[in-house]
């Protein structure tokens, strides 16, 4: 089946005539990432090729910037091609049912790459993180951060953002998140001013940051003339600079207005800058070398006839199965942490953050 498909596979062929030295005579993996407006994805994708060509496989990786349609288009052309196996970050996890159902029918195996694919049974495994405690881990930062700079506070008033209410990973989050600020609430000890809660009510479609921007100058202008903003749950870089330039815009981060404790996710180049800057708070590193290392031996398991490792088969249920899952660790990373975690760890160069 491999030669089968490796003969209709094009672009394999012409990556192992361009680099025969690299032996990827294993097949050929179709890898779907969602956007290159993120840094993260860029490394995703990045380490991926290299890790499965070391491994003997060639690669067709495709970017779909954030258009359902489109990906759903490259995922059909790669079955179409005759790939051998399926990495899929999905832009809305609950449009790829057909498109699976077909791979299925090709025995294509599909790994769900940090973000579920919901609503199909063709889901063979899922490589993520642990998401609700990435969620946790903002919120520990986001309380920290507000009983550092603002210990004098009555009442610390937050505001609440959440990611994009067709990925999966958005709600596990939130859930995380309000696992640790819930109480807090409860008890007085934040406030939500704007009395915007629950994902259905603060979920930012497509992970945008102008939407961000734009819900955080109406929050602003409608809640915060006379009191102030302490807090700022953000679950993404790309969200948080958004809010923060709304932040800046009026006055916060100078004079007698303390920026707010803004927390953010994905340890993005430009984020880690403003968190030197001292404008963001924390973010959550995702190392995407471990996770394209986990994604990397599960494929490779499931085409040479091994078991892919997994460490969880209980929380990622899609719809239609329990999708066996290996979820790494995130790290949290706040100013004293960006040499340890990030520079020592060798995933960024020190002058990457000057
Ligand atoms: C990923 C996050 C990322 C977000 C926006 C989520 O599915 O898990 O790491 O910040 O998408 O790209």
């Amino acid at each position: 089946m491999t030669l089968t498909r490796r003969a209709l596979g094009a672009t394999a062929l012409a990556t192992i005539l361009a680099f025969p030295a690299l032996a990827q005579d294993k097949g050929t993996i179709g890898i779907a990432m969602p956007t290159k407006s993120s840094a993260r994805w860029i490394a995703d994708g990045d380490n991926m090729v290299k890790q499965f060509e070391e491994a003997g496989y060639a690669t067709d990786l495709q970017y779909a910037e954030d258009d359902i349609p489109n990906q759903l288009a490259q995922i059909e052309n790669m079955i179409t091609k005759g790939v051998d196996a399926l990495v899929i970050a999905a832009i809305d996890g609950t449009t790829l049912t057909n498109a699976l159902a077909n791979a299925a029918a090709l025995d294509i195996p599909v790994v769900a790459y940090d973000r579920l694919i919901r609503g199909s049974g063709d889901v063979s495994y899922y490589a993520t993180f642990d998401n609700f405690q990435v969620g946790v881990q903002q919120a520990e930062t986001l309380v920290s951060g507000l009983e550092e700079r603002f210990p004098d506070a009555e009442t610390w008033n937050v505001e609440l953002f959440g990611g994009s209410p067709d990925d999966n990973n958005a709600y596990f989050f939130y859930d995380g998140a309000m696992s640790v600020l819930q109480p807090l609430i409860d008890d007085g000890r934040i406030t939500v001013l704007s009395g915007q809660e629950g994902m259905d009510t603060v979920g930012t479609l497509r992970w945008d940051g102008s939407v961000a921007q734009a819900r955080m100058d109406n929050l602003l202008s409608a809640n915060y003339t006379d009191a102030r903003v302490h807090g700022v749950l953000s679950p993404y870089d790309g969200l948080s600079i958004g809010i923060i330039s709304s932040l800046k815009g009026v006055g916060y981060g100078s004079g007698d207005m303390a920026m707010p404790i803004v927390t953010g996710q994905d340890a993005e180049i430009p984020s880690i800058k403003a968190i030197q800057r001292g404008e963001q708070y924390s973010t959550i590193f995702k190392d995407t070398r471990e996770l394209a290392s986990v994604t990397v031996g599960m494929v490779e398991a499931l085409l040479q006839g091994g078991e892919p490792e997994i460490n969880d088969t209980e929380t990622y249920d899609n719809g239609v199965k329990v999708v066996p899952s290996y979820l790494l660790e995130p790290v949290k990373v706040t100013e004293g942490d960006i040499q340890g975690v990030l520079i020592d760890s060798g995933y960024y160069d020190a002058s990457e953050l000057q």
